[in-house]
């Protein structure tokens, strides 16, 4: 009976909104599997972060990957980039000398069946799920085979993000990847609903229709992952959202603000660096500006829009490094007024340079909201209880490790801990008795 791990996330579903007349089959599979009500993202809650502490079981902290941007010093001084860009895997190893600094599953699996990701998100989110090439790795941007080996262009994935990729890239990772190739693990990271949530009002009709077609990809693999069972292969089935996402407020210029201080040099200057994520904001600085600490955090806490102020050892607290060139990190104000859809939470968000879209009124996620936090954990399979719910606290970092442990593979050097098969029912709270 071959073990096998499928893992199929919905970008920036909220769990709020895993609901039977939006999503019907999560909503039945939550009834059905073991459902981690108390599930939660890392800090920043971006996709990027998400995907790497999804491949490892370990924090920003211990990976090394601290945003959707994040400062590097390719030897110029500190300069902001996106980690959504191909080429950011090349411009981390030149800044650092290496990608993510902890083994990925790709890499503890090569010699154990192997893994196989399909994702069509940012080409950077993609990549940190297997930088160094051990796996196989699809996207649009690129695919690759072990040894970071481009695929043929009969086998590339030729699709765009939006619901109809997420469609075509569905059904060849049900048939090509999960019916023929099968790998230890197979990973299906699906564009929606974060990106239409990005560019339309939460609860909306089209953010409604992107977490339908979300929802129908998922059911697409369960019965990929049926058909597997009644060959008997024993199957652990982990369907969950990265993060979820609040509706942005007000859209705030950190770096203007911190020039017009007097707290950072330029608009381009390297002593201090703003790397914007969304609802937080990371903010590096070269060693001769670090004595700005107690003044910067003096005017950050008087600003509006900031929501918690982390600097010095409270770093560790929200897994973030402390020591390095990382100075403070900043969550942004939320409010938890429902919007026209009757979708609720709002916060203001940090503008990203090199991004010129509006997300005002749209969704947004990076920080420590409510909402945002709130992302959604399915397990079936592999021994878990079935129709459980379960206030069990845990986050992302705890997937990699219950995907070894299934393998029967150690987790050593994970910060996560493998989910309990056997968490406590939470039948008897209200929260979770409503969503059954
Ligand atoms: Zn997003």
């Amino acid at each position: 009976m071959a073990k096998r791990v499928v893992i199929v996330v919905c970008d920036s579903l909220r769990q709020d909104l895993v609901r039977a007349d939006i999503a019907p089959v999560l909503a039945a599979l939550r009834l059905d599997g073991c459902a981690f009500h108390a599930f939660r993202s890392v800090f920043p809650s971006t996709t990027r972060t998400s995907s790497a502490s999804m491949a490892t079981g370990c924090l920003p902290a211990t990976h090394g990957l601290l945003g959707n941007t994040m400062a590097l010093d390719e030897g110029d001084g500190l300069v902001c980039r996106s980690v959504g860009d191909p080429d950011f895997r090349t411009r981390m190893r030149r800044a650092t000398g290496g990608t993510l600094r902890v083994p990925t599953l790709a890499q503890r699996l090569a010699p154990h069946g192997g893994s196989i990701v399909m994702s069509n998100v940012s080409p950077g989110a993609a990549y940190v799920q297997d930088p160094d090439g051990w796996g196989h790795v699809y996207h649009r941007a690129g695919s690759f085979a072990p040894g970071l080996r481009p695929e043929p262009a009969d086998r590339h994935l030729a699709i765009a993000i939006g619901a109809d990729g997420d469609a075509a890239m569905t059904r060849r990772f049900c048939g090509e990847i999960l019916r023929d190739r099968r790998p230890a693990l197979a990973v299906l990271w699906l564009s929606e609903p974060d990106h239409t949530g990005h560019g339309e009002p939460l609860g909306s009709p089209a953010h409604r229709a992107a977490i339908g077609s979300a929802d129908a990809r998922v059911g697409d693999v369960l019965d990929a992952v049926a058909a597997l069972e009644r060959e008997g292969d024993d199957v652990l089935l982990v369907a969950c959202s990265d993060h979820g996402m609040e509706t942005t407020r007000r859209t705030i210029d950190a770096t203007e603000r911190l020039v017009a201080a007097g707290l950072k040099e330029g608009p381009d200057s390297s002593d201090v660096v703003v790397a914007p994520n969304g609802t937080a904001a990371v903010i590096y600085a070269a060693p001769d500006a670090a004595d700005r600490a107690p003044a910067l955090r003096r005017f950050l806490e008087q600003e509006d829009w900031v929501g918690g102020v982390y600097e010095g050892d409270a770093l560790a607290t929200i897994g973030l490094p402390v020591g390095g060139n990382v100075l403070m990190a900043v969550t942004t104000a939320t409010d938890a007024a429902a919007n026209a859809f009757g979708v609720a939470g709002h916060a203001d968000i940090v503008r990203d340079p090199e991004s010129a879209r509006s997300y005002d009124g749209f969704g947004q996620h990076g920080g420590l909201g409510t909402n945002e936090q709130n992302p959604f954990l399915v397990v079936r399979g592999g021994g878990f209880a079935r129709r459980r719910a379960t206030d069990h606290p845990c986050s992302l970092i705890d997937i990699a490790p219950t995907v070894l442990r299934h393998l029967g593979l150690a987790a050593d050097g994970m910060d996560g801990t493998a989910l309990p098969l056997e968490p406590p029912d939470k039948d008897g709270d209200a929260r979770c008795i409503a969503s059954r």
